[in-house]
């Protein structure tokens, strides 16, 4: 993969010394750590840290929360 050597998490250039085995890695090692403790704790950090919105019934809270009203489909 072709990333131009910036980091998939931090966006900031790689250094030559990121690599292991000779190729050259697509995060930073402290970046790439972050991401395996972010993994980790991901339900605590998936909402304040990536933005991610828990979805109900397809719609995001603001748009429950705003009156959209829940179709539940039965099949
Ligand atoms: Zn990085």
């Amino acid at each position: 993969m072709d990333c131009g050597n910036f980091c998939l998490a931090c966006g900031k250039k790689l250094r030559k010394l990121e690599t292991i085995d000779g190729k050259q890695l697509v995060y930073h090692m402290k970046c790439w750590n972050e991401i395996i403790q972010d993994i980790k704790n991901f339900d605590k950090v998936a909402q304040t840290k990536y933005k991610y919105e828990p979805l109900y019934c397809g719609l995001t809270r603001q748009e429950v929360e705003a009156g959209e009203k829940l179709v539940i489909t039965f099949e």
